[in-house]
């Protein structure tokens, strides 16, 4: 992957995890570990690892999260 790409990335997932820290919406319970796998608690659908490193705790998927905040 570019490195630019990437570093873009991170920086995008750094504001979505400022914004979602924010929220108290926000599940710091952990992901469901499913075969060393770390997956969302609510669909187990697995979570990215790179949204885990950028959501420390965080337990669910974008989709399961967009979904708890509307
Ligand atoms: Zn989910």
């Amino acid at each position: 992957m570019d490195i630019f790409d990437q570093a873009q990335e991170l920086e995008r997932l750094d504001r979505e995890s400022a914004l979602i820290r924010s929220k108290s919406a926000l599940d710091t319970g952990g992901p469901e570990w499913i075969n060393g796998v770390a997956c969302c608690r609510e669909c187990s659908d697995p979570i990215p690892p790179r949204r885990l490193e950028a959501l420390p705790g965080v337990g669910l998927c974008l989709a399961c999260q967009q979904e708890r905040e509307v």
